[in-house]
């Protein structure tokens, strides 16, 4: 795909769509490296176009160290944002164009960190629909695509999202290892593969939460100064209390809520997501009863106290060696420990059923 730039528009043309993302007034497109347009194009067309993947990817030096964040101002990315350096620039991606996803919660949290937040305004959601699927991220590293973009501008290498455990091991019916791991969203290419990519055009694909639950990332934003701006509800500004979100962040929060209309639909379905964390939360907060307590009675009857605590295994499998233990100290202030020999069994033996 071709990019131009318009004044403080970057855009180009996909089939009858006007693909753009609005960029800071001073970006200069012809300052962006072509391999960082080329992994842009990656992350946003290749699940539609896969033989884009049909070449050799190899390894170039890491362009920066810096790292970039796609900042979303919910509960996951802000904890994302606690373990990565000071330094680390945040991004957020604002959907330019009307539909039920609502910017409140995250402009107000964008006001009050007391750094530049850089916010884009993008259609590419808009992407899947040519190909008959509802608006959203082509791909979950999509997700990622203002901040690939902004790389070269912002002196960014390492490309950071706050992807957690019930998306990365957690994902399937049972725990995933990192090679079976599809969290990309195209099979079979899995996050090695995805890493491997985001190398050879002189990024790090760095994922600082991989190996956090939700249980984890909610008490690290819930102890913190950020209690009270970190939202993850798209719905409404504040908590709708109505859909799927605020019912099982509520429950992590040991604050339960009357089970709602959004969850019952997402259990009709079959997608509640990050089940994992929504079984541990009704049973920290003794609720026996209810559809979904019926539905997942036998996976309810596991130990799931290792939601707690983090795999060690994660910080080899998702972070570059030389951040490793600065993110394992900010770990450790934050008062969030390791698993034990009996917590990585649990993990590995999880299943839904
Ligand atoms: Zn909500």
């Amino acid at each position: 795909m071709k990019w131009q730039q318009d004044s403080c528009v970057v855009h180009c043309k996909y089939k009858n769509l006007v693909v753009y993302f609005r960029v800071p007034l001073d970006f200069d497109l012809s300052s962006t490296r072509p391999e960082t347009i080329e992994l842009l194009n990656l992350v946003l067309f290749s699940p539609f176009h896969k033989e884009m993947l049909d070449r050799d990817f190899p390894a170039h030096d890491l362009k920066s160290k810096r790292c970039g964040l796609a900042f979303s101002g919910g509960l996951d990315s802000t904890a994302a944002m606690m373990l990565l350096p000071k330094d680390t620039e945040l991004c957020y991606m604002r959907r330019d164009f009307e539909s039920l996803l609502k910017h409140d919660n995250a402009d107000r949290f964008c006001e009050a960190i007391p750094k530049r937040v850089w916010s884009v305004r993008s259609n590419h959601e808009k992407i899947r629909t040519l190909h008959g699927e509802r608006v959203g991220f082509s791909m979950d590293l999509s997700c990622m695509a203002h901040v690939i973009l902004l790389a070269d501008y912002l002196n960014v290498g390492r490309i950071c999202t706050g992807i957690v455990l019930e998306d990365t091991y957690l994902r399937g019916c049972s725990f995933q290892s990192l090679s079976e791991s599809s969290i990309i969203g195209v099979d079979p290419f899995c996050f090695n593969f995805w890493r491997m990519v985001f190398n050879s055009f002189g990024f790090d694909l760095c994922l600082p939460v991989y190996g956090l639950s939700e249980v984890v990332t909610s008490k690290i934003v819930n102890n913190s100064d950020y209690r009270d701006l970190a939202s993850a509800c798209l719905r409404s500004d504040g908590e709708c209390m109505a859909c799927y979100k605020c019912y099982r962040k509520n429950l992590l929060k040991q604050n339960p809520i009357k089970i709602n209309n959004g969850t019952l639909k997402m259990m009709d379905i079959g997608r509640l997501s990050h089940l994992p964390s929504l079984l541990y939360g009704l049973s920290k907060c003794e609720i026996t009863s209810g559809p979904i307590v019926k539905k997942y009675q036998k996976a309810l009857t596991q130990n799931l106290d290792f939601l707690e605590r983090y795999p060690d295994f994660y910080l080899h499998d998702a972070i570059d060696a030389e951040l490793i233990d600065a993110i394992k100290n900010n770990l450790s202030l934050l008062g969030v420990e390791a698993m034990d020999k009996e917590d990585v069994n649990n993990i590995k033996s999880f299943k839904r059923y």
